[in-house]
């Protein structure tokens, strides 16, 4: 958060209270991706919206002329009441997003370790039951199977948020060497 209070309790982008309890995301995914969907940030007009969301619509209104805009001084206005955003603030909103995808990022990265060592654990236990002729089941495929599934899915989500944080350094880089 950039600012201290707020005159509205609702994100005028996905229309979600902003201390609402539930997200909606895959449950599973929840726990790793909550601050990128719960994260706020304040504008200096004191007008509030979630940082995803706003990022969202920075990127959906401004287009491939962002950088343009930033370079050239224009104004990126903010999208309730159209009060102009300085490219400091803008920088700064931008500084807090790459924070807050971050920490998404590292509990992902954390997750994925335990996925990782549950796997090696349970193939080990695999090789040792053939080794030793007992049956090796079904279900017990099954569960690593699903396993490996979940990790998969884990790290494509970390790697789409670790595109976006390089997406958004870049820009801050490109910007920065004028
Ligand atoms: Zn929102
Ligand atoms: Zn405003």
């Amino acid at each position: 958060m950039l600012e201290q209070g707020h005159d509205d309790d609702i994100c005028i982008f996905c229309i979600e209270p902003f201390d609402a309890t539930e997200i909606d995301i895959e449950p599973e995914y929840v726990d790793y991706l909550s601050e990128i969907y719960t994260s706020t940030v304040t504008l200096k007009c004191k007008h509030t919206f979630h940082i995803n969301c706003f990022i969202k619509y920075i990127c959906h209104n401004y287009k491939t002329t962002l950088l343009n805009k930033l370079v050239n001084g224009e104004i990126i206005n903010c999208p309730t009441c159209r009060n102009p955003i300085t490219r400091m603030f803008f920088f700064k909103i931008l500084k807090e997003y790459i924070k807050v995808l971050k920490a998404s990022n590292k509990k992902l990265s954390n997750r994925i370790k335990n996925y990782n060592k549950t796997i090696t654990i349970t193939k080990i236990q695999h090789r040792f039951k053939n080794v030793l002729n007992k049956p090796i089941y079904l279900e017990d495929l099954r569960n690593l199977y699903t396993l490996q599934k979940q990790s998969k899915d884990l790290v494509c989500i970390k790697e789409n948020i670790r595109y976006r944080i390089d997406l958004i350094k870049s820009i801050r880089f490109e910007s920065s060497m004028l």
